[in-house]
């Protein structure tokens, strides 16, 4: 089973993950924890790289900045990797995969972002991950003036805010365009309730897709 948590900046998503994982290990269940970008070793350098380099939208795009179609392809360098290395492994060995972020995170952050087409991020996602789709998407939504400020409690402000909130703006409705086309797979949930409810919330909904 595969299960991946998306959402914007200070959506919550670490937290409950972590919930949800110590939660199934306290059912006994084997469990993966994941995320994307980042996870393997080979992840980890494309991360940084990703990360540390301002991504330039539309300005000169050179030593310093990076082109949005580079950007693209690097996350789904990632993505390829880690589907390949760590999570169809885990799920051959019968194993639950949690991921914190997967291809939504490329077409809401590339595509609605970026506003690099939304096709193109998508069947570039699909070849890169071979065409492996999650079982279930748990959409964390936060309005992104909410988000930001709980991250910038967490000092990343630094780097969100090269980003105007249009950006994040785009980004929450891509994630939310994505979960009105294919509903039976999302279970999308306020952000900003309360943590053990929302637990609660996740637990019953994953609980649904295990065996017994
Ligand atoms: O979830 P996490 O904070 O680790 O994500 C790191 C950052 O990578 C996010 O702030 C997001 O802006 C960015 N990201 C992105 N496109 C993706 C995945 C992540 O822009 N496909």
């Amino acid at each position: 089973v595969f299960i991946v948590f998306e959402g914007g900046e200070g959506a919550g998503k670490s937290t409950q993950i972590a919930q949800l994982a110590q939660h199934l290990l306290a059912d006994g269940r084997s469990v993966v924890v994941t995320r994307e970008p980042g996870a393997t070793e080979i992840g980890a350098r494309i991360r940084k790289m990703v990360l540390d380099t301002h991504t330039s939208a539309s300005g000169p795009v050179g030593a310093s900045a990076l082109a949005p179609r580079a950007e693209a392809l690097l996350y789904a360098a990632d993505r390829a990797h880690h589907v390949t290395a760590v999570v169809r492994p885990a799920l051959r060995r019968g194993e639950i995969v949690i991921s914190d972020r997967y291809v939504d995170s490329s077409l809401a952050y590339q595509g609605a972002g970026r506003t690099l087409p939304v096709d193109e991020i998508s069947w570039l996602s699909a070849w890169a991950t071979g065409g492996l789709k999650p079982d279930l998407v748990v959409l964390l939504d936060i309005d992104p003036q909410t988000g930001l400020a709980r991250v910038g409690r967490r000092g990343e402000a630094d780097r969100l805010e090269q980003e105007s909130i249009d950006f994040h703006e785009r980004v929450r409705h891509g994630f939310l365009d994505l979960a009105a086309a294919d509903p039976a797979r999302y279970l999308v949930l306020d952000g900003t309730r309360d943590e053990q409810e929302l637990a609660a919330e996740i637990g019953i909904r994953v609980a649904k897709l295990l065996p017994p």
